[in-house]
């Protein structure tokens, strides 16, 4: 079914990102991400430089003003993930849908000239840091402390499991201003590199996204000065959060839409150049099936999402369509990875195919963004009329 969201300039855009990635992310880089555990650098200024992070950051600071709009992002995650670089996609993902929103939404004037301008480049890269080694799900139960003092805070705590933690030069970080756990005790505080006592932890050996760093994060006593304090405000940070996961869990149903559908191409190509039993395996009537149920999957995965999108675009969608959208999407991917993996046999499950790489990547989609029981409850508490 042919999607309806693009015109000619998204199309446009679309052959920028595949030239990109043909150009930057070749086999022999994909194994040097895997080997290192990190997308270098000089692939992330690249990137910057083609206009294809700092989408997100105003035209003002030099990106392409596209916060709203997602479509030009979902284009990157769609051809990233298609092209079999989902690290690379993840890395990308970081900069233009967790760090940077929290700038253009929330920073000061200040916060944004001297951030956003080098956000867009790739020079400076962001994270975001809720997740502690005892708090996920309930960020309310999180032990980072920002006590104030002259000039700014003192921050104590650690973080854990942080997407590109090891690579971020800045981190809005997720903290404790005041006591208890009302919403107001809460703020967002950049930490940056180099900032004394501010520790990136070891790298975390995950099963998939082998080539995009996850890392432990550790403060002894940082001095964060008040500049630091996103929009000026304390005690707005569960606020801030709010405002902002429904454009995290968009991006993972966007994620996880691209990687169904690359799943889908993957396993018809695959089962038409393979022969068993003297024919095609995609002639097996069992196969068709599967194929015919994928492509029917995609193509509702795709209405839902792009839907979703344009909802977003014009500042409509409700932190529980944006659950639907997270637990509904990941969870379809899942099954579409999962076939696509039976239906490559035991090729399916070596990492040089693509199919493979995607399968293990995609089981996060269903734990971070907020757990898919998280989604359900987000969702649920409003039909029955909970806070
Ligand atoms: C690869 C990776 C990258 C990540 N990147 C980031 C990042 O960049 N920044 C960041 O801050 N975090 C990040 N996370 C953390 C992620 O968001 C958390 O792991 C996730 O929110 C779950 O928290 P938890 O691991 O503490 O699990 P827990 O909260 O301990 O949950 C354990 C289980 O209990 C269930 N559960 C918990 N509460 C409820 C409830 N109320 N109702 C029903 N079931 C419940 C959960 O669904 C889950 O099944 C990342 C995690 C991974 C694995």
């Amino acid at each position: 079914m042919e999607r309806e969201i693009y015109d000619e300039d998204h199309e446009a855009f679309r052959d920028v990102v595949k030239e990109f990635l043909k150009r930057y992310a070749t086999n022999d880089k994909r194994e040097q991400w895997d080997r290192d555990g990190e997308i270098d650098r000089e692939t992330m200024l690249a990137a910057g430089e083609a206009g294809i992070i700092g989408l997100s950051v105003p035209e003002e600071f030099g990106g392409a003003g596209m916060l709203q709009d997602y479509r030009f992002r979902s284009i990157v995650l769609e051809e990233t993930i298609q092209s079999g670089n989902g690290s690379l996609a993840g890395a990308f993902g970081i900069q233009d849908d967790l760090a940077v929103p929290y700038l253009v939404h929330m920073g000061t004037p200040e916060q944004k000239q001297k951030w956003l301008p080098r956000m867009a480049t790739g020079e400076i890269l962001g994270a975001l840091a809720m997740t502690e080694p005892g708090a996920g799900s309930d960020l309310r139960g999180i032990k980072t402390t920002a006590k104030k003092v002259d000039g700014g805070y003192i921050v104590n705590g650690a973080k854990t499991f942080i997407s590109s933690g090891k690579t971020a030069d800045v981190v809005v970080t997720f903290v404790k201003t005041g006591e208890g756990n009302r919403p107001d005790a809460f703020s967002l505080v950049l930490i940056e590199d180099g900032m004394e006592g501010f520790e990136h932890g070891k790298k975390l050996n995950k099963v998939g996204f082998h080539g995009w760093d996850t890392a432990e994060l550790s403060f002894t006593d940082v001095f964060v000065p008040d500049e630091n304090l996103i929009g000026g405000a304390e005690g707005k940070g569960f606020i801030q959060l709010m405002m902002n996961l429904p454009l995290e869990r968009l991006s993972i149903g966007v994620a996880a839409a691209a990687a169904g559908e690359a799943a889908f191409k993957w396993t018809l190509d695959y089962t038409l150049s393979r022969d068993a039993f003297g024919q095609p395996v995609a002639d097996f009537q069992n196969t068709r099936f599967s194929l015919a149920d994928m492509a029917t999957t995609v193509d509702v995965m795709w209405t839902y999402v792009d839907r979703a999108m344009m909802l977003y675009k014009d500042r409509k969608l409700s932190a529980e369509e944006a659950a639907k959208v997270k637990f509904w999407a990941t969870e379809r991917e899942w099954e579409l990875l999962d076939l696509g993996v039976q239906l490559h046999g035991g090729y399916g499950y070596m990492l040089e195919y693509p199919i493979a790489r995607a399968w293990t990547d995609a089981r996060v989609h269903r734990i971070y963004g907020g757990t898919n029981e998280i989604m359900r409850d987000i969702v649920s508490r409003q039909l029955v009329g909970r806070k």
